[in-house]
């Protein structure tokens, strides 16, 4: 970079901090957005207020320190018509440059007084070179950093397009662009950055989207592709043990499950490595399935892990898979961060040797120190929270054994192409039968009591009931947890009185909370005062009503999960989201949650509130950070790049063809951090 007219040393160093280090960096750090300083006006045509750039020839200038600190510069201009004068503050080498006669533009605020015009100047020009930069123009505004000005970073940006831009290699086959109508690449960075016109900009932003999502995509099928060919195990057509389980369930499987599990199951047996994404409403069945995976592994003499995000969550599949498959005959552990030492060791030595055939933790499962005999199947449960990488250590794990991800919050078809376009993906329909819908209701603080009342009435028809408060995730802190356990206390005393509480939140120990959790299930308790830790994985039919407090302060995905806690047996559920925010995002959230209690038509609502970085936790699970394409606005361009590039392997798999070297090199250097996932297959 420092090579770079203009730029040096120093200011490389500055540019460094921004991630510039070279000029093809430099073209590539897009503006944040774009001003349209193109319309000019005499002064005294603006009225007072408005920000304007307006044309001037120097008449003189004046230069004032009214005060330590302070010097105010004001040069007088004429537009050929009227006298007026711009005004710089601390900015004493403006003067030296506006010389009696230079033609400059200046762009700031119009500020009228007495029929004398001044303007307050943001920026400005002296117009000695053919091109004017900062004023007169559609402007670049870029992400800065300390030391480095706007003014800077486009004189260096212009530099190194002026000199450079030609000469970086066009990399999107020629036929696509003619085909698709896109910018080339030295035409497209010039008029990213300084745009001859409006909706010349919109053209080469149109060509960054698509190169930037086209890219990804192709990475992301590459990558599948590879997985695929690597060979993995082969299972055996389902057995005795996915019968056993299968006859001792006291339901029959849905159709929608059913075809889910042929799919798995036909995954599971094809020689090629599962990778699966497994996607369905909250409470619509999917953990059945999960259970089919891991007992085919099983009867297979392979062994499988089944990873859930939160130690309770783990817990909870724990104790609900050794209630059916213990009796079965398989021998299975938990094994979570809170696992004691002694039995920690006793763990690892069972999956070491195959003497334990199903592992059930949290990320724990995914350190160093724990291997599996011959892992067969990983089935990794709400995945929003699981990272790409996480997914690649645990297929490590095995001789590329199959890997089946669960998620209960569905994920817009779009979102799931970009996060999920390597895997195949399995959606199950609807709900099991004799659901009813859980009806649902916003409730200010002031109707507090009558929302208690509402749970004590529940509750004496013999039904269950949660009150949840909104605790930080996974990481709850003191203080939200002695918020929860004042909260049991004066529900205990007050509203609730009478009734069976209890209380559970992350601090517990895992003894204290599976004791509450069996208590709770067994109807031992009647209300359940907990944090998020029942966000997920909690399955009690007979609870029929969930209370959130300060119901704002959870995104849309938590709430569809928590609400998704209750509705799950015969009786009539109700949720009731108690929030006194009037923010308008909570308002939109909250109104979003009492119309509909569909999980994909919530999952639209997120993305249109909120903006896909923040959707469904997506930001904790690998989301690719672009650095122009913005989801919110480029669906369109991203089902295009999906097609465009399944249809470019389809012809060229390898990338090998010579009008597609240039692209392959691409690829690879872009998405050099995905490689190691990549190769893991
Ligand atoms: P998910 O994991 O998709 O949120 P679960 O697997 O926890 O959903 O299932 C929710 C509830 O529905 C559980 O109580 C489960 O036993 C029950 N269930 C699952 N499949 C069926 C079915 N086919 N018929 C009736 N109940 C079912
Ligand atoms: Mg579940």
């Amino acid at each position: 970079m420092q090579y770079v007219r203009s730029v040096g040393p120093a200011r490389a160093q500055l540019l460094a901090r921004l991630n510039i280090f070279s000029v093809r960096d430099l073209f590539y750090h897009f503006p944040r957005r774009h001003e349209d300083r193109t319309a000019m006006q005499p002064a005294h045509s603006l009225p007072h207020g408005e920000t304007a750039s307006v044309f001037g020839t120097v008449l003189g200038s004046e230069e004032k320190m009214p005060r330590r600190g302070l010097t105010i510069t004001t040069v007088t201009l004429s537009d050929g018509l009227n006298v007026f004068s711009a005004v710089w503050f601390n900015q004493p080498y403006v003067a030296r440059r506006m010389a009696v006669g230079a033609k400059v533009i200046v762009t700031g605020r119009v500020d009228r007084t007495c029929g004398t015009v001044r303007v307050q100047a943001a920026d400005y020009e002296v117009l000695d070179g053919p091109e004017a930069l900062h004023t007169g123009r559609i402007v670049p505004v870029y992400q800065l950093t300390a030391g480095l000005s706007q003014r800077t970073l486009r004189v260096a940006v212009k530099f190194a397009l002026d000199g450079l831009a030609g000469r970086l290699p066009e990399f999107l086959p020629a036929a696509l662009l003619s085909r698709l109508n896109l910018t080339p690449l030295p035409e497209a960075l010039c008029e990213v950055h300084f745009p001859s016109a409006a909706g010349a900009l919109e053209r080469a932003r149109r060509r960054f989207v698509f190169e930037e999502l086209f890219l990804l995509q192709l990475a992301l099928l590459r990558q599948r592709k590879n997985v695929q060919r690597a060979g993995g195990l082969a299972m055996r057509p389902d057995g005795a043990l996915v019968q056993a389980f299968l006859d001792q369930l006291p339901f029959t499987l849905t159709g929608s499950q059913s075809r889910a599990w042929r799919e798995i199951a036909g995954d599971m047996e094809d020689d090629a490595p599962m990778y699966r994404l497994l996607q369905g409403e909250v409470g619509s069945g999917k953990t059945v399935v999960a259970e089919l995976a891991l007992l085919k592994a099983v009867e297979n003499g392979l062994q499988g892990a089944l990873l859930a995000p939160t130690g309770i969550l783990a817990e909870q599949h724990y104790l609900g898979l050794k209630e059916t498959f213990a009796p079965l005959g398989v021998k299975l552990a938990l094994y979570t961060g809170s696992t004691p030492g002694s039995r920690r060791q006793e763990v690892l030595t069972g999956l070491a040797t195959g003497g334990l055939q199903v592992a059930v933790g949290t990320h724990a499962l995914l350190q160093e120190g724990v291997v599996f005999r011959r892992l067969g199947v990983a089935v990794i449960d709400e995945q929003h929270r699981f990272g790409v990488r996480q997914r690649a250590v645990m297929q490590e794990k095995g001789r590329r054994p199959d890997v089946l991800v669960m998620t209960a919050t569905p994920i817009p078809r779009t979102l799931a192409l970009t996060l999920y376009g390597d895997l195949a993906v399995t959606t199950i329909d609807g709900l099991p039968p004799n659901r009813q819908p859980v009806k649902t209701y916003r409730a200010g603080r002031r109707h507090l009591p009558r929302v208690y009342q509402r749970v004590g009435e529940e509750v004496a028809r013999g039904h269950q009931a949660f009150v949840v408060c909104p605790l930080i995730e996974e990481s709850e802190r003191l203080e939200d947890v002695q918020a929860a356990v004042e909260l049991h206390g004066r529900l205990g005393s007050g509203p609730l009185k009478g009734l069976r509480l209890g209380l559970l939140h992350g601090r517990l120990k895992a003894e204290e909370k599976e004791a509450v959790m069996t208590a709770f299930r067994a109807g031992r308790l009647d209300v359940l005062v907990a944090t998020t830790v029942v966000e997920v994985g909690v399955d009690v039919r007979n609870a029929t009503a969930m209370v959130i407090l300060d119901a704002e302060r959870f995104g849309l995905a938590q709430l569809h999960q928590l609400r998704g806690r209750v509705g799950r047996g015969p009786a009539e559920s109700i949720c009731i989201l108690v929030s006194a925010s009037r923010s308008r995002e909570a308002l939109l959230r909250l109104t979003a949650m009492e119309k509909t209690g569909d999980g994909f038509t919530l999952a639209g609502e997120d993305l249109r509130i909120r903006g896909p970085g923040e959707v469904w936790g997506t930001r904790q699970s690998g989301l690719p950070v672009f650095r122009i394409a913005d989801l919110t606005r480029d669906f369109d361009l991203l089902e295009l790049a999906r097609r465009e590039a399944e249809n470019l392997l389809a012809g060229d798999p390898e990338l090998g063809m010579n009008e597609h070297l240039a692209l392959k090199e691409e690829v690879e250097e872009r998405f050099a951090g995905l490689k190691s996932y990549i190769e893991v297959g």
